[in-house]
């Protein structure tokens, strides 16, 4: 009993970036999305919860904003440093469709019968919840990582192409994304200023669809 409060906060970190394929270095400015939550008990702490709902969300705001920098495509190379966060979100998903599973299979045993009423309720909620947990947690951090991050120093040192070899077991991971990258990784160094403006611009206006 009580109530439950939620924070979104929006917040900009400088970051320094060192790209882990080809050791590209930039200072970065990257917006961090934080989500919170503050239970207020029997509805006697509000202003507590309310506290606690955007203290959390702060500290996720600066966390997001880390892995933001690691899945945002290095303006050198097009990579991604994306492999720990590719294995933990497989490893959320799996795991909360064989806690579901998991459930319904405890249960009949107790029951010590099968009825049809649970094989179905944990058997549909064991499918769709991987699928809700991948649009909601997980989807977005991955395809606003770009947007949500400006390289102040795109020139960055001189390429070193002794490198450049040593990432083919990476590969698997860009395929996916190649097409919404592709434009961008062309013409960066060349049209870097404006480019900046114009990724600015769209920062502004995904925050305030998101805010909707
Ligand atoms: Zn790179």
């Amino acid at each position: 009993m009580g109530k439950r409060y939620t924070a979104t906060v929006r917040r900009g970190f400088e970051i320094a970036y060192r790209c882990k394929h080809c050791g590209f270095q930039s200072d970065a400015t990257v917006t961090g999305v934080g989500i919170g939550q503050g239970n207020s008990p029997y509805f006697l702490d509000a202003q507590g919860a309310r506290g606690r709902a955007s203290a959390s969300a702060s500290s996720d705001a600066r966390k997001n904003a880390d892995l933001t920098l690691r899945l945002c495509p290095c303006p050198k190379c097009g990579k991604r440093d994306a492999t720990g966060f590719l294995v933990s979100s497989a490893f959320v998903m799996v795991g909360s469709a064989a806690f579901l599973w998991g459930m319904g299979w405890m249960i009949t045993a107790l029951k010590g019968r099968v009825e049809g009423v649970f094989v179905w309720t944990f058997g549909l909620a064991g499918l769709l919840m991987p699928i809700f947990i991948f649009y909601t947690a997980i989807r977005w951090k991955w395809t606003t990582a770009a947007e949500r991050v400006i390289f102040h120093a795109i020139s960055g040192p001189p390429r070193d192409d002794e490198d450049e070899d040593e990432d083919e077991d990476e590969d698997e991971d860009e395929d996916e994304d190649e097409d919404e990258d592709e434009d961008e990784d062309a013409d960066e160094t060349a049209a870097a200023p404006r480019r900046r403006g114009r990724r600015q611009k769209d920062r502004s206006m995904a925050g305030g669809r998101r805010k909707q």
